[in-house]
Order: structure tokens, then sequence, then C-alpha cells
């Protein structure tokens, strides 16, 4: 996988992030990469919202479904496996013995649905049906069109009351950064991908853009019915909901929510019937309530670790490790790596300062990677200097175990003192003067160590 299917990656998984055309284009969107939650932890937040969703309970074993269909006491049940990933319903669980990049395509729609592979999302009728859909998810793991080949584990079902769907809906918020506002999108195209919609009839996409002060206004929810098509009763109900969507999104600074499908049944009721969530991960200071719900299971370890210590990292596929200061630098210093016939491992930005134990830390999660043959240390002394710089770095590799090459390019204030520190130290570390020079020399001992 490239940099740029990597960077589309961070913002696919969760759809409408595609549906702005800003937020699409910024990799650093870091709301949309991380703090997103399971799809039953999002249904109990909209239920205390106001939001109306179906009945349901969670379940870590078959009998523990089991058990959850009588308690349920419906004719219907749905069993749908928790992941951070959307497309489910067309997903299909694997073992570990099973055909994963056939199953990927398959998931994809690239390839016919053999007869009895487990779906993501199951329709059942009894107990014993239950358990069973339980077992087929339970410890495999699911491919979707979003996950890739390597599928993610389903630990827990969430099993709930199945409803009788006369209308399938769609609708979402995220923040639109050309309007500088989160904006509500409505669509009677629910239960399909949303990009699809958005790429070829965008016309049957309603946007309201909200004022962060005022929440959903009155007109705003008429507006949304309106473009639904709900009337009556029901629009009353579906009002009800939009206003308990919003005022959920912008009380815990949630950066996506989507509702695919939003439903309207039979008697005319309107339900959420499918829910993701993904929060802005620079306010979750502030909603501890939140943060709990973060499954560490669902998340890159390095990049988790990494975000625990402040670190801003992210995993690529390619060989070169890279630890530099600042975004603008990390994508510079990707960009010469690759035109140099190089590939990126990682890029791991220790933000404004590079203190010892952050140099410390950023080395030890870069080096944790297997792929990695090199490592590009690329940093501006600009606040800190570089000489102060060259000290950590060296007492880091002193610490380490640094078992590839290891470049080291620094620019800024004492750039001298902080070379020759790093020259006269007697340590086996490649010293580079310039960008270009950097590239190529990581590149070249990359290569050396194949
Ligand atoms: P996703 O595929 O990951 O987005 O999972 P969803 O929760 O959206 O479920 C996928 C599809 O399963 C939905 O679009 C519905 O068509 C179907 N589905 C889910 N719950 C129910 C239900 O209660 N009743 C019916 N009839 N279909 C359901
Ligand atoms: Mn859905």
């Amino acid at each position: 996988m490239g940099l740029e299917h990597r960077l589309g990656r961070m913002v696919k998984p969760a759809d409408g992030c595609s549906l702005l055309r800003s937020s699409a284009s910024d990799p650093f969107l870091k709301g949309c990469v991380l703090m997103k939650i399971h799809e039953y932890q999002a249904k109990e937040l909209l239920k205390a919202a106001g939001v109306a969703v179906p009945a349901g309970e969670v379940a870590n074993k078959p009998e523990e479904a089991a058990e959850a269909f009588d308690r349920l006491k419906t004719p219907l049940v749905v069993v749908k496996a928790q992941v951070h990933a959307g497309g489910r319903g067309k997903g299909i669980a694997v073992g570990p013995d099973d055909d994963h990049a056939a199953a990927y395509d398959i998931a994809c729609g690239r390839k016919q649905r053999p007869e009895g592979v487990a779906k993501g999302v199951q329709l059942v009728k009894t107990k014993e049906e239950t358990r069973k859909a339980a077992a087929s998810l339970l410890g495999k793991k699911l491919i979707t069109y979003q996950t890739g080949p390597q599928g993610q584990t389903i630990s827990k079902v969430l099993v709930t009351v199945g409803h009788e769907i006369a209308r399938e809906l769609y609708l979402g918020m995220a923040v639109d950064r050309a309007l500088h506002c989160p904006v509500v999108m409505a669509s009677t195209e629910g239960g399909v991908e949303i990009e699809k919609v958005a790429h070829e009839s965008p016309e049957k996409i309603e946007r309201v853009p909200i004022d962060v002060g005022l929440g959903l206004l009155e007109f705003q929810g008429r507006k949304l019915s309106h473009a639904l098509g709900l009337k009556g009763d029901t629009a009353k109900k579906g009002e009800k909901l939009f206003k308990g969507f919003v005022r959920l999104f912008l009380e815990k600074d949630a950066s996506l929510a989507e509702i695919n499908p939003l439903i309207v049944t039979g008697a005319g009721d309107v339900l959420a019937l499918d829910c993701k969530l993904n929060f802005d991960d620079n306010a979750l200071f502030r909603h501890p309530d939140v943060a709990i719900l973060l499954d560490a299971a669902e998340e890159d370890p390095a990049e988790l670790r990494a975000a625990r210590s402040g670190l801003s990292y992210v995993s690529l596929d390619g060989n070169i490790a890279c630890l530099v200061n600042g975004a603008g630098l990390a994508m510079s210093t990707m960009d010469l790596i690759k035109y140099h016939g190089g590939e990126p491992a990682n890029f791991l930005d220790v933000g404004g300062g590079a203190s010892k134990e952050q140099v410390l830390e950023g080395f030890r999660i870069l080096l944790s990677s297997p792929n990695v043959k090199a490592v590009l240390v690329n940093i501006f002394g600009g606040i800190m200097q570089c000489d102060i710089i060259a000290a950590a770095l060296l007492v880091a590799y002193d610490e380490i175990d640094f078992r590839v090459p290891l470049v080291v390019r620094l620019e800024g204030t004492n750039v001298e003192a902080g070379m020759k520190l790093l020259k006269d130290s007697g340590r086996k570390i490649i010293t580079a003067t310039g960008l270009t020079d950097a590239a190529q020399q990581v590149v070249a001992a990359a290569k050396g160590q194949e």
C-alpha cells in the first residue's frame, strides 16, 4: 500500500469524510483518524441524546447472544459484528485458514458471494439461529471493503431487535472546512454507500450548515424532514431525532456522525439502525466518558503507543523510518525519500520539541516495525537547538539497540556544533548535509540492508 493509499485509508473508514472536499484532502484531519467507537457504544450515546435506536445487548459469547434473544422477546433479531469498519452487511467473517484475498474481493463486490458464507450482519428468528450467527462471527475476522484483506477481529456482537424497514434513509454530520462549520447531510438514498450517491447524484444529498452556538433550528429540522419525505407524525419524530443527533455531535465534539440507514418503519417510527461516531481527539480531554470507549484492539499498536506519549505516528508500508519535527517536514521528507527511489515505513512527528524522552520513545516505536531497514532523522532546530538535539540523539543511540543504519540531517540553530557532536561521537551515525543528501543516503543505506 503506497502513501496515497494509506492517507486515503486514514480518511476513508468514516464514509461521510469523503463527502466534504476539504476534509478528504487533508491527511492530518486527526478527528477522522483516531477515536472511533463501536456501533453499540454509539447507539448508547444516541439513546441518551434522545435518538430512537432499536433495543439491543452486547454479547461476547454465543451463549450470551442466545440469552439476549430470550430477553429481547421479538420475532426478528439482528446479530451484528462489532468492528470499527463499515460495509459489514456485505462483509465476510473468515477463520485463519480461509482465503482472505478472495473474501476481500467478495466484500468489495468484485467476486460473487458463494452460498453459506457468514455476513457481518445477520437476521435471525430463533434462539438457536442467534447462537449460530454469533458463533459464526465471534473470534473470526470480518473482512469488508473498508478493512482490507487482513480484516478486523470480532470480539463482540450486538444482538438487537430487528425492524421491518419501510424506507432506508441516510443522516450524517461532519465538519465542513470550507464552510467553517458542521454540516448535516441527509439523503433518501440510505443503506447504500453514500460515497456513491455523493459521486453520482450529489443533488440527492441535502446539506444544512449548523451554527455551533444555536444547534439545529426548527426550520432546519423541517427542511431535513421535507428532504427525506417525512410527513405528519413521522416528520415530528424525525425532527426530534435530528435535534438530538445534532446536540450529541456538538456536545461531544464529534468529528463525524453517520446513521446509515436511518429507517422509517411500517408504523411510521423513525429509528437509527446503524451508527458510526468519530470524535475529535484534540477535544477528548474534556470528554472522559467518550475517551474510555476507546477499544485498543481496534487501533494500530504503534500509533496508539505514540499517541499516548504525545507523538504523532503513522505506519506505512515501506522500509525507511522517519523521525521528524513538524507535519510539513514529515510530508516533504517522505516526498524526497520517494523521489529518490525509497519507500517510507512510517513517520513519527515529535512536534515542536525533541526532548531526550521523546526521541527515545520515538526510536523505540520506529524500530518496533520489523520492516524497517534504515532510519532517517530530519530535524529543524528552531527553538530547540541542534546541539541539544544531537546530544539527545546520542543518548538514545546508546540506550537503544540500533539494528539498522541511522542517517541524521539537522538544520537550524547551532547546527555546526550539533553536527560536530555527531561526527566526533564515534557512533555509526551517518550525517547528511541538506535534504537531498539525507534522502539519497538513507535510500542507499536501506538498499544495502536488503
Ligand atoms: P453496515 O453494513 O456495516 O453499514 O451495517 P448496517 O447496520 O447498516 O446493516 C447492513 C444492512 O443490514 C442494512 O442496510 C439493512 O439493510 C440490514 N439490516 C440491519 N438491521 C436490520 C433490521 O433490523 N431489519 C432489516 N430488515 N434489515 C436490517
Ligand atoms: Mn450501515
